[in-house]
């Protein structure tokens, strides 16, 4: 037996409609206590996916609102059980009027994430799909929301299931070899469980390489923005983000501390770290913000080099540049457009070779790691769109569409690298010719750990943890 939930499952801005949400046995008879559709139909005789027009009203009869019911029966709804929406005015007034109205009917709020944990439990998704559903909610790029659809369709538990499948032949025929010891192994055969456990490495492999662009996916592409005082960063900032978020002024040294903010540019989601400007200083507070500015250097993805295009270069904006590490991709901002261009491409060729006096064309943005640059103006907006086209050029494969292939998740990515490393020690173990208890119990391990990222062997505590992430009502 299952009881009856319920929530509002949309936001709570006012908004065209919203609706309240019941999974349980009893909610079909719940949703029928308030809800009177026009023609008299009662929600019993409903039929499935069907909407329904009519008056939900409260416990004494007063109507709440017009609105739309749909029921589902399990166990081919979202929970896997009887599951009944309204679809109502998106008022929160007439929302939390409806679930009042519910509540004195046997009803009980939902908690967290309780609706999908509920179709997990029942066997409607398995983990992976669950955990897809809160990062698709969660999505604040394209990219990440496409990745997280690839995964509610399956695409991670499935390649998942396929290694499950092979280890446990592994794991089977290894069964027989310690209840028959008397029994040779065939070499044959020896040979081909290797290959299928090396076939499970290189595919575990092969996900934990998606892993940084999981990171970038997920929390964005850390982007420091730097340069000697005065340059403009703090201005660059807030334009990109459209809104102002660091102080500016003509003081140098005004930004002390780092900033962080994200933004979608170039169809990259950049988590851009303004910086505080980079010149030499006595003054304690500005010493601990240029440390951090240091950090932030040495573990961006990419660096945004503000120049002021309006003065000569200076020995600091060289400084600057040669304090980038080496591998990071980096854009030379020429700011300051609307003034009069002082830093032309003789200055920017300069730069270019200070970085790397082996290469006399360091201007060329197709080579990630070298300089590509623009010329904005962060006081009017002016060539932002260069600078966008030039983070599309460095980071073109951010761009692509995944299909749920990507690893977003920590946790998935932890239990998968745990699970390569058993496979790892199995296959050692069978070079070795260590007893095949030894290789069992590494690919029994294996097992287990994929059990946890697609929810066959999850401890119920973890489960909890996992769901208390998501938002009630879904
Ligand atoms: P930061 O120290 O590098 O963060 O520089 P700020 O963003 O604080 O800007 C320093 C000064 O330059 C301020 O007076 C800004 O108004 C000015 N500034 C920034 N960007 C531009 C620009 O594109 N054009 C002009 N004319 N002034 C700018």
């Amino acid at each position: 037996m299952a009881d009856t939930i319920a929530a509002i499952a949309t936001g709570v801005t006012v908004s065209a409609i919203g609706i309240i949400r019941l999974s349980g046995d009893g909610a079909i008879a719940a949703a029928d206590n308030v809800f009177r559709a026009a023609g008299g139909v009662r929600l019993f005789d409903a039929e499935n996916r069907r909407m329904y027009f009519g008056e939900l009203s409260d416990a004494d009869g007063r109507l709440i609102d017009l609105c739309l019911c749909v029921i589902t029966r399990g166990p081919d709804s979202y929970t896997g059980e009887d599951t009944v929406e309204f679809h109502c005015h998106g008022s929160a007034a007439v929302l939390s009027e409806g679930l009042r109205a519910l509540f004195s009917h046997g009803v009980r709020h939902a908690e967290a994430g309780e609706f999908t944990k509920r179709a997990f439990l029942n066997g409607r998704m398995d983990l992976t799909q669950a955990e897809a559903v809160i990062d698709l909610i969660e999505a604040e790029t394209p990219a990440a929301a496409l990745n997280a659809a690839g995964q509610l369709r399956g695409a991670l538990g499935t390649r998942l299931e396929n290694v499950y499948s092979s280890l446990l032949d592994v794991m089977a025929h290894f069964h027989a070899v310690i209840d028959y010891p008397d029994e040779d192994i065939d070499e044959f055969e020896m040979q081909n469980y290797l290959s299928a456990l090396r076939r499970a490495g290189d595919e575990f492999d092969r996900m934990l390489a998606t892993r940084a662009r999981g990171r970038v996916l997920r929390d964005g592409l850390p982007t420091a923005i730097v340069g000697r005082p005065n340059t403009g960063k703090s201005s660059l900032l807030n334009v990109l983000l459209g809104f102002d978020r660091a102080i500016v002024t003509h003081i140098p040294g005004t930004t002390r501390d780092t900033i962080e903010e994200k933004a979608l540019i170039g169809g990259v989601l950049l988590r851009l770290i303004d910086t505080a400007g980079l010149r030499k200083t006595n003054d304690a507070v500005e010493k601990l913000g240029l440390e951090r500015s240091f950090a932030a250097l040495q573990s961006a993805g990419l660096v945004m080099l503000v120049l002021d295009g309006s003065e000569p270069l200076r020995d600091e904006d060289f400084d600057a540049l040669r304090s980038i590490p080496p591998d990071v991709p980096k854009i030379a901002v020429v700011n300051k457009s609307d003034l009069r261009h002082v830093v032309g491409a003789e200055e920017l060729e300069r730069l270019g070779q200070a970085l790397d006096p082996g290469l006399g064309q360091a201007l060329d943005p197709g080579l990630g790691t070298m300089l590509a640059s623009c010329r904005v103006s962060a006081l009017t907006g002016d060539g932002l769109d260069a600078l966008e086209s030039e983070i599309k050029n460095i980071f073109p494969e951010l761009d692509t569409l995944p299909s749920g292939e990507i690893i977003t998740n920590a946790r998935q990515a932890d239990a998968i690298s745990r699970a390569r490393g058993c496979i790892g020690h199995a296959i050692e173990a069978i070079g070795a010719s260590v007893t095949p208890d030894a290789v069992l119990t590494e690919v029994e391990a294996a097992l287990s750990i994929i059990g946890e990222v697609t929810g066959k062997t999850i401890r119920e505590d973890i489960t909890q943890r996992i769901f208390e992430r998501f938002c009630v009502g879904k």
